[in-house]
């Protein structure tokens, strides 16, 4: 465990600032004291300032004041300090460059969702091979991945058998399978290539994200076909096919779905994917993110989307509370 594996975050963005380095040697009792920031760990249903001390690698010491001599001392004041934080959907493997500069952001672990597909599944599971963080991959049911022209124009790129042998051939680091459905993507195939999709994931018990939001059939044909496990990406894009109708109200078949154990992620991204008011609405209707995302790739700081952390303080401003179950996930 190092100061990189651990965020400290403020309205301004990710800063840690080392304020002393001891020199007991072999008398130190801890390696790493991380002192005075609001320590946030929904597991432990912690919010509240504290030190951290680490030792070994591991969380020795979690007190309001933490006195013994540490090798470096950390000053948390006025930030957050949050365990790991988890993006469940990224493009960090289409760059070798990326976990290591989402690891910089506090991501300590990351999925790919839908970079490539089944005929160059294998670039993006050597990145996830060498990532220093753990990284898995969502395949993308269509074969050769994001296609300028659209994944799955062609429907015959939603290949089940060639999703499914790169699934068998790499199933410690294909944990699902993610299905884009945009009409410049999927056009009108969207419902055929989530079916596939569909077909595929099921084989495996393994989950389905879709990418919602700008497709050619509307919500309530696409949602039925998710089953409970299943992630709905872009939960926030905006008319016509929103979540939510005009009058403000969660349409019946997004309910239902959320009932049944669908997932509703942020997925943030830069391609009109989030539009402020209907983001209002759908949190005014207290139908909120089970996870938060970003869409993140390498271009990313330079972009709305930032860093993970700028994502997730988007919804501080909301009811959402930081020691909502809801609002952070962990590596455990
Ligand atoms: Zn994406």
């Amino acid at each position: 465990m190092n100061r990189r594996q651990f965020i400290s975050m403020s309205s301004c963005g990710v800063a840690v600032f080392v304020i002393g380095r001891d020199t007991f040697g072999a008398a130190e009792k801890y390696d790493l004291v991380i002192k005075g920031g609001r320590v946030i760990d929904p597991a432990r249903k912690i919010d509240g300032v504290r030190d951290v001390a680490i030792a070994g690698g591991r969380i020795a010491a979690l007190e309001t004041s933490v006195a013994a001599a540490a090798a470096e001392t950390i000053d948390a004041r006025g930030k957050l300090v949050v365990p790991g934080l988890i993006d469940i959907h990224t493009h960090a493997a289409r760059n070798a460059n990326g976990p290591a500069l989402c690891l910089e952001d506090g991501v300590t672990g990351w999925i790919d969702a839908g970079s490539q597909g089944a005929d160059h599944i294998d670039d993006v599971i050597a990145i996830a091979k060498s990532s220093p963080q753990p990284g898995r991959i969502l395949i993308n049911i269509g074969r050769a991945g994001i296609l300028p022209e659209g994944d799955t124009m062609d429907l015959t790129r939603a290949d089940v058998e060639a999703a499914r042998n790169a699934i068998a051939k790499n199933r410690e680091f294909i944990v699902g399978v993610k299905a884009r459905l945009s009409r410049d993507v999927a056009g009108t195939n969207d419902f055929e290539v989530l079916k596939r999709a569909q077909q595929v994931a099921t084989s495996f018990k393994i989950p389905l994200m879709i990418h919602m939001g700008q497709t050619m059939s509307p919500l309530p044909r696409l949602f039925p076909l998710l089953k409970r496990g299943d992630v709905v990406t872009h939960m926030f894009a905006p008319p016509p096919n929103s979540i939510i109708d005009e009058n403000g109200r969660i349409l019946p078949e997004v309910a239902a779905a959320r009932r049944r154990g669908v997932w509703f992620d942020v997925g943030n991204g830069v391609t009109g994917h989030m539009r402020w008011d209907v983001v209002d609405k759908i949190m005014k209707a207290g139908f909120w993110p089970d996870t938060f995302s970003t869409d993140w790739n390498v271009n990313s700081r330079t972009t709305g989307v930032v860093d993970f952390p700028n994502c997730m303080s988007k919804f501080f401003k909301y009811d959402m509370t930081p020691d909502q179950g809801t609002l952070l996930m962990f590596l455990e």
